[in-house]
């Protein structure tokens, strides 16, 4: 029997509904090359939709999103309809109802862009950011006191449980355990916070003898992202508490170049409900309608959601296909100073992936 997936499509906003197709259609072409079958079921929620409806996503959005094995995202967000409705409307909801407690984003100069850092190239910046997804500084627990008056006070706590922490170490150990620099760089602020990340810290250690083959070192928030900047070779998986995590999962892929190629993901590592695959960028009102959105961010994206459902094999040959049309001189969007448009992109990595690129 073939392998088959389910996957509900959600393009979103804007550039989201540009992008989409074409990782469909390069997806689509990885899985006749590789002998797998992809189902589609199609969502057209978005910003739209709360505009009509009240809601981005209908009531039983989630229950019907957990039918699929994974889920692919365009982009979420819209003028005029605010971020925190967006965003609590359908983003937050997939991640929370689906314990996507992972949020990975490979940070990779691919030949042939740029980085804005002067001086370096595709060797030395190749990293991982591993940001948890679920807990610490985001909690809702804290609240406001004597508002209006002198006396005003606010609070918001951190939460961080041994069952969180220890999981997102444990999926940095072992995805730096797949790479070959086997190299894992945590990031704290200690001597600023002096229980949550003594803690992170400790948790971080006590795992570091389960894994004698792995390299680690640790860095105060603050230095990290000047050592981003100065020293993007240092690293190769970096792992962070979900704001630190927030943080480096920007800076890293600016520091990587353009955004438009940008991946992420947001991942429930035991598959016991689906995980979000998305591009990093946003919606990009300014440039959407007009097809000359790059579309590789997503296409990449397709390939970590098939690394992801376990077709490892296909994930490699759209890597390689998109890295070879960058390198090669094939066409480019004008983000990367080209002239191509979103769908000659999404075709010619479609047909070099059919071809066996
Ligand atoms: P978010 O929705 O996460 O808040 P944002 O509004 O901060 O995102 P984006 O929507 O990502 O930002 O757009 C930032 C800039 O990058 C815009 O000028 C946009 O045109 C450009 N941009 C974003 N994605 C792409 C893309 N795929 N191709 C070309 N340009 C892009
Ligand atoms: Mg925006």
């Amino acid at each position: 029997m073939s392998r088959s997936y389910r996957i509900a499509v959600v393009p979103g906003d804007g550039i989201g509904k540009e992008t989409v197709p074409e990782g469909l259609r390069v997806l689509d072409a990885a899985a006749r090359r590789f002998g797998f079958d992809l189902k589609l079921d199609h969502y057209d929620w978005s910003c739209e939709t709360y505009k009509n409806t009240g809601r981005m996503m209908p009531e039983d959005g989630l229950e019907r999103l957990g039918e699929s094995d994974s889920i692919f995202l365009g982009a979420v967000g819209w003028p005029g309809v605010p971020d925190h409705v967006s965003l609590w409307g359908l983003l937050i909801p997939i991640r929370r109802g689906f314990d996507q407690y992972i949020s990975l984003r490979p940070c990779k100069l691919m030949p042939g862009t740029k980085t804005p850092l002067a001086n370096r190239g595709p060797a030395d910046i190749d990293f991982y950011v591993v940001r948890e997804n679920t807990e610490g500084e985001y909690s809702s627990s804290g609240g406001r006191m004597f508002e209006g008056t002198p006396r005003e006070f606010v609070s918001q706590e951190s939460v961080f449980t041994r069952h969180g922490v220890d999981r997102v170490l444990k999926y940095a150990f072992e995805l730096a355990q797949t790479r070959p620099r086997k190299k894992l760089t945590s990031a704290t602020k200690s001597n600023g916070i002096t229980f949550t990340m003594p803690y992170w810290d400790e948790r971080f250690a006590e795992m570091a003898k389960s894994y004698p083959g792995i390299t680690t070192d640790q860095f105060h928030i603050d230095i990290l992202c000047a050592h981003f900047v100065q020293h993007p070779d240092w690293f190769d998986v970096v792992v962070g508490s979900n704001l630190f995590g927030d943080i480096l999962s920007d800076l890293g892929p600016a520091v990587a170049g353009s955004i438009g190629i940008a991946p992420s993901a947001n991942i429930n590592p035991e598959k016991a409900h689906p995980s979000m695959f998305e591009p990093v960028h946003g919606s990009a009102p300014d440039i959407a309608g007009k097809f000359i959105c790059n579309p590789i961010g997503q296409i990449w994206s397709g390939a970590m959601m098939l690394e992801h459902l376990g077709e490892k094999e296909a994930a490699d040959a759209i890597l390689r296909c998109i890295e070879k049309l960058l390198a090669e001189g094939g066409p480019r969007t004008r983000d990367l100073g080209g002239q191509a448009g979103t769908e000659d992109v999404g075709r010619a990595l479609a047909q070099a992936v059919a071809a066996g690129g």
